[in-house]
């Protein structure tokens, strides 16, 4: 029995404290800043909306859960206290009438407009496009990283009430309408309705005393936010990634979607960097890559010659011919698997990956100048072959019309 209790003693206070650990249900460390803490919520709170998890009690608990550790983090003086006294200490702060909670679906309007809701009939802001250009390197070995963009956003200085102590009046011309109604008289007994927005409250149906000083009352500002951008590998170019309910805020809408294009940054052939594996000398078509390599007259024709090509990830090709093999000018080598990673857009990631093809076509220069000793060698040894050893090309390669007279073409 006393082991019991013992035991008891010992799990009571694990129990509390595993309850709903706010950083554990933000998913955020310790120490986040305030920037952390929002970004997070964000996120959490859009994927947890019971308008996106219909009939999903656990969804809705931790919808109402995360906005409560919200709530709690991002106001210094509660952080302060859950920190140091944890959910006991909340409780006897809120008891002595310091702490005030927003709704859960009213702080989910201050972050997206609107209602806080997604139903049927509630308006929607414009979706946002952006373009975002990353080197072919980033599309062939996937990457994380981030981007800012900046937009209209819900002024979090007077939470989009516009309204620098919180109260916001019904207009009294209009009655909280935003619009009037105006008789004109087009002659006698005869009046024309024209309808128009209200002049004193803009249309708001509301008016402010004194006017949020961040926003100038207009209840929203333009800032920069930034998101996290994951590139997949292979990731096709053009490629549109959809963030949910980020576009531009406003207090009259649920904000619409941002748009990410993923697109191919130009090579930028300002640096000179020899071995730059950013992409600047590869192309790519599909999964495929093209590369061209130059060899020399003496490469190309004798062989015996090795080339290391520095892929975009770093690891190296290597391309290489034994003496006496032969390479045509642009002549295309196909090497299997060191193309683009294959993307099915739903893979896993750590699956086996396939690779599309590298083309490598080859360019052969023939040089301008020979040292006069040597043109004198080679000009001996061609006449000497020629004579010797005269072959004429038409008739070798079997081309039509090969019986022509020798008219000059030979071999060497
Ligand atoms: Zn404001
Ligand atoms: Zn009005």
């Amino acid at each position: 029995m006393q082991l019991f209790t013992f035991l008891l003693l010992c799990l009571l206070p694990l129990l509390a404290s595993c309850a709903e650990d706010f950083y554990k249900l933000l998913g955020i460390t310790r120490n986040a800043n305030d920037k952390e803490i929002k970004k997070a919520y964000r996120q959490l709170s859009k994927k947890f909306h019971p308008d996106k998890n219909p009939g999903d009690a656990t969804a809705e608990k931790k919808f109402v859960e995360i906005a409560e550790a919200y709530d709690v983090l991002s106001d210094s003086t509660t952080r302060k206290i859950y920190d140091q006294h944890g959910h006991e200490g909340l409780a006897q702060h809120k008891q002595g009438g310091g702490q005030h909670h927003h709704d859960p679906f009213d702080l989910f309007s201050r972050f997206f407009g609107g209602s806080g809701h997604f139903q049927h009939g509630e308006r929607r802001g414009p979706n946002m496009e952006v373009k975002i250009s990353v080197p072919l390197r980033d599309f062939y070995t996937g990457r994380d990283t981030d981007f800012a963009v900046e937009k209209q956003a819900i002024c979090s200085a007077c939470e989009g009430s516009g309204s620098a102590d919180g109260v916001v009046e019904t207009c009294q011309s209009c009655g909280g309408r935003g619009v009037k109604i105006q008789k004109h008289m087009l002659a006698p007994g005869i009046f024309q309705q024209v309808q128009s927005a209200c002049d004193v409250c803009g249309g708001k149906g509301k008016s402010v005393k004194k006017p949020c000083p961040h926003c100038k009352g207009t209840r929203v500002v333009r800032e920069p936010e930034t998101h996290d951008l994951h590139i997949e590998k292979g990731a096709p170019r053009g490629v549109r990634i959809t963030y949910e309910n980020e576009a531009e805020e406003s207090p009259d809408w649920v904000a619409g979607d941002l748009i990410v294009h993923l697109v191919e940054q130009d090579p930028g052939l300002e640096e000179e960097e020899q071995h730059r594996n950013d992409g600047t000398f590869f192309r790519r078509r599909g999964k495929d890559l093209f590369w061209r390599e130059v060899l020399s007259l003496r490469e190309a024709w004798m062989g015996d010659w090795t080339r290391n090509i520095t892929h975009l990830d770093g690891h190296v090709v290597r391309l290489s011919r034994k003496r006496g093999e032969v390479v045509q000018p642009n002549q295309v080598e196909i090497v299997k698997g060191e193309g683009m990673p294959i993307w099915h857009g739903d893979r896993e990631e750590g699956n086996d990956e396939d690779f599309g093809e590298l083309h490598v076509e080859y360019l052969v220069i023939l040089p301008d100048q020979m040292e006069q000793g040597m043109e004198k060698e080679f000009h001996a040894l061609w006449d000497k072959w020629r004579k010797k050893n005269g072959v004429d090309l038409m008739q070798d390669g079997g081309r039509p019309g090969s019986k022509h007279e020798h008219t000059g073409h030979d071999e060497l």
